[in-house]
């Protein structure tokens, strides 16, 4: 039997219909209204692979070395071949169509979506698996079964279940073929209130389908309703801009504008709201445990689409709250102030963290460093990351809010204070201190925390996965391909900067280097694996990656950095899109490195240009990126803003043929303003706000919306309140914060949204 009803399944059927099928068959036993459908089994896609033979040479083919790209791509590139050029079964193709002409009279337009058979994988890992057709009709239906067959052999799948030592061929794939809701209305419904537990109803509602609320392309309504009385508490209607719909010529799915009659209207009628609450306490009771649902309606009917687990919901809130209103006053771990301030410096990093100091020079051995340490050092390298993770906080001698200390301990979530002027030489190996990433100082011995052991992903794991939908995207920088978890579980829009610069820093020599001692073939790898390791957390979002920048001082550091030109000042020197045009063969290397990532399918990936001046860099650049075979007509690329002269050059650059222009604040602030952003003698004058700065950018962000050039921010500037305020009210396309600052940034440029469209209707 090739197929499998939704209604003859449940959650105990994961193992033959995946866990789409599995909780789509759960909530269709349970009476819940979900669209008739069926999903062709696991077991039919292994008797397809091995009825017609081509198992054996399936498995040997997609056997390869995860971290040879090349290989990956040809496995793929076979597995796919195999899957697709193989005809099917004539028995199977048979009962997938006539399950299909008994869901309909023959033309019912249906979704296919693949669904996973692997539960014990994160889903994000089986992105490979996360195929969906919508509309689709009976003459496309076993093709694209086939499709959703193949996913399971992507790029991105063969190099997940080689990361993870799974094998290939223990992992199974169903297909969910489903009637579509040709939704007039749709969105999400949360069963209880996703941050606290407490027994509201909340529904986000837009008009037509689903897709336009799921992937946040649209503000919905939202209304919050008591579970219990059913009392509709609150309701804020949204301006819905946009819809998607079904194409009545072609079947696909496209966006549309709203008609304006309807773009302030409320979406949900009080009986549907009735209807939903009654769904939701239905589904709810059903698990036993608080549930996100999505849904439609059609022709007045609510149907339920899917249902999952909440599982933001933090344990503790009910304790918590007992304990505030136990009355006695007395809380045990009660920080002690009077612990005295050894030194201070700039609180680089937040939170506070107590530890044995490890005092790290140049050439120490980083293993000295161990779990719960606390590093104190001149200033961190590229090569103290590993170290930097293990250690419970990091204090150092120099650097200032933008030093590569600070970007990384802020990315790794790890306490930081930097440039105390003395740490190193002051304190002891294994005495113990109490640093304060907030406050910047260090004090003597354990000072108790308020918090307990904290997770690192505390501080940015969205609390309320209901995250404010902004019409000016809130992305995040990476600099590190190990904090690329961390960002992605922020819930921000996509990277907004990617430094490869950490990663070549990371080999410890310089490029030139280490293309000699390892070959140019290697150096792209190594290039193209941290790229990887981003985008694949992110995909689909996308990941801005910026080409080389560090200054020759930074390289003097690394092996090979004798043979760096000695400069009187690197900031003003050989760096970012200099360097890389006055060395076209190494800069070749990093944009083979994009060649062979569009190549293996990573379309989310964009490319970035650093310290352009004018038109003549873009050029220049744009040709390199040609004669590496990537196409500038086809791929999102742009450059950043970090000189004077590329705010006053942006009109030539649009003409040029820039899709985006990101302010690199840190740069454009020391250009604009003589003042050395690594010099602690004048840090005092550095000011990101100064009129100077805001005008540079505000004009440019004019000269890039005539143009239809999207703008940003990625410098650090992006995650300050003022400077937010700035930019969205001059209509700035997306803003890219720190890690830890994304969730503020996202209610920040709410809060400035909603009080444009009250000041224009007002
Ligand atoms: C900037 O200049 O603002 C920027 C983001 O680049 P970097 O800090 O790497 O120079
Ligand atoms: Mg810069």
């Amino acid at each position: 039997m090739a197929v499998l009803w939704l209604d003859e399944v449940g959650s105990d059927d994961l193992a033959a219909v995946g866990g789409k099928g599995a909780s789509l068959g759960e909530l269709t036993g349970a009476g819940l209204p979900v669209p008739p459908g069926f999903v062709v089994t696991a077991g039919t896609y292994r008797s397809f692979i091995e009825e017609t033979g081509i198992d054996e040479e399936l498995f040997a083919a997609v056997d390869v070395d995860s971290d040879d790209s090349k290989a990956l791509a040809e496995a793929s590139k076979r597995a796919e071949e195999l899957i697709l050029g193989t005809e099917i079964p004539e028995d199977i193709r048979e009962g997938i169509l006539a399950a299909y002409d008994d869901l309909g009279d023959g033309e019912a337009f249906v979704a296919v979506r693949s669904s996973a058979t692997a539960e014990d994988l994160p889903d994000a890992s089986f992105a490979g698996q996360q195929e969906t057709f919508l509309n689709i009709t009976r003459e496309d239906l076993v093709q694209r079964v086939k499709e959703c067959w193949a996913s399971l052999f992507t790029q991105r799948a063969i190099y997940y279940r080689e990361e993870q030592g799974f094998d290939h061929d223990i992992v199974d794939i169903a297909v969910v073929v489903q009637r579509m809701v040709d939704a007039e209305k749709s969105g999400v419904m949360f069963t209880s209130h996703p941050s606290t537990g407490n027994p509201e109803i909340i529904i986000e509602a837009a008009w037509g389908l689903g897709e336009a609320v799921v992937s946040g392309s649209v503000s919905p309504d939202n209304y919050v309703v008591d579970r219990e009385t059913a009392a509709i508490d609150e309701v804020t209607i949204a301006d819905k801009k946009t819809m998607m719909e079904k194409d009545p010529e072609t079947g696909e799915t496209i966006e549309r504008a709203v008609a304006e009659e309807k773009r302030n209207e409320q979406v949900l009628s009080g009986s549907e709201i009735e209807r939903l609450v009654e769904l939701g306490r239905q589904v709810e009771d059903h698990y036993g445990t608080p549930q996100d649902v999505e849904w439609a309606i059609f022709e007045g009917e609510v149907y339920m689409l899917q249902s999952r687990p909440i599982t933001t919901i933090s344990e503790s809130s009910g304790s918590q709250a007992a304990s505030a209103t136990d009355g006695s006053g007395v809380q045990e771990a009660q920080p002690k102030n009077d612990n005295e301030v050894l030194m201070k410096g700039l609180g680089a990093s937040p939170g506070i963290a107590s530890g044995p100091v490890r005092i790290v020079g140049k050439l120490d051995e980083l293993d000295k460093v161990g779990e719960g340490d606390i590093i104190v050092t001149e200033m961190t390298t590229p090569d103290m990351v590993p170290a930097m993770k293990r250690a419970a906080g990091i204090i150092t001698d120099e650097g200032g809010m933008t030093s590569h200390a600070a970007i990384v301990s802020r990315e790794l979530g790890v306490p930081a204070v930097v440039g105390t002027g003395s740490a190193s030489r002051e304190l002891e190996d294994g005495q113990v201190v109490t640093l304060d990433g907030d406050k910047g100082t260090i004090r003597e011995g354990e000072v108790a925390s308020q918090e307990e052991e904290t997770d690192p992903l505390d501080d940015v794991r969205p609390q309320n996965p209901v995250k404010p939908m902004t019409a000016t995207e809130v992305k995040v920088n990476v600099s590190i391909p190990e904090a690329a978890h961390r960002a992605a579980v922020t819930g921000a829009d996509g990277v907004g900067l990617l430094r490869v610069e950490h990663m070549i820093l990371s080999t410890n020599m310089t490029p030139e280097r280490y293309i000699r001692d390892h070959g140019a073939d290697e150096y792209i790898e190594e290039i193209v694996d941290g790229i990887q390791t981003v985008a694949d957390e992110f995909y689909p979002r996308p990941v801005r990656v910026r080409t080389l920048d560090a200054p020759t001082d930074e390289f003097r550091q690394l092996q090979g950095g004798e043979d760096e030109p000695k400069e009187h000042n690197p900031m003003l020197g050989y760096r970012g899109i200099r360097r890389s045009l006055d060395t076209p063969d190494v800069f070749a290397h990093e944009l083979e490195a994009f060649r062979r990532l569009f190549d293996m399918g990573y379309d989310n990936v964009e490319i970035m240009f650093p310290l352009v001046n004018d038109a003549e860099d873009v050029l220049q650049a744009r040709n390199l990126l040609e004669e590496a075979g990537v196409d500038p007509e086809k791929r999102s690329w742009g450059v950043m803003i970090e000189t004077p002269a590329s705010a006053l050059c942006v009109e030539e650059m649009a003409e040029a043929g820039i899709d985006f222009a990101s302010f690199g604040t840190n740069d454009l602030t020391q250009y604009t303003l003589a003042v050395d952003r690594n010099n602690g003698n004048v840090a005092d004058r550095f000011d990101e706000l100064h009129p100077g700065v805001l005008k540079l950018i505000g004009e440019t962000i004019e000269t890039c919306r005539e143009h239809g050039v999207n703008t940003s921010i990625c410098g650090q500037a992006g995650s300050k309140p003022k400077m937010i305020r700035y930019l969205v009210n001059e209509g700035v396309s997306s803003i890219s914060a720190n890690i830890d600052a994304v969730r503020d940034v996202q209610h920040e440029v709410k809060r400035v949204e909603q009080q444009l469209l009250l000041d224009s209707v007002r």
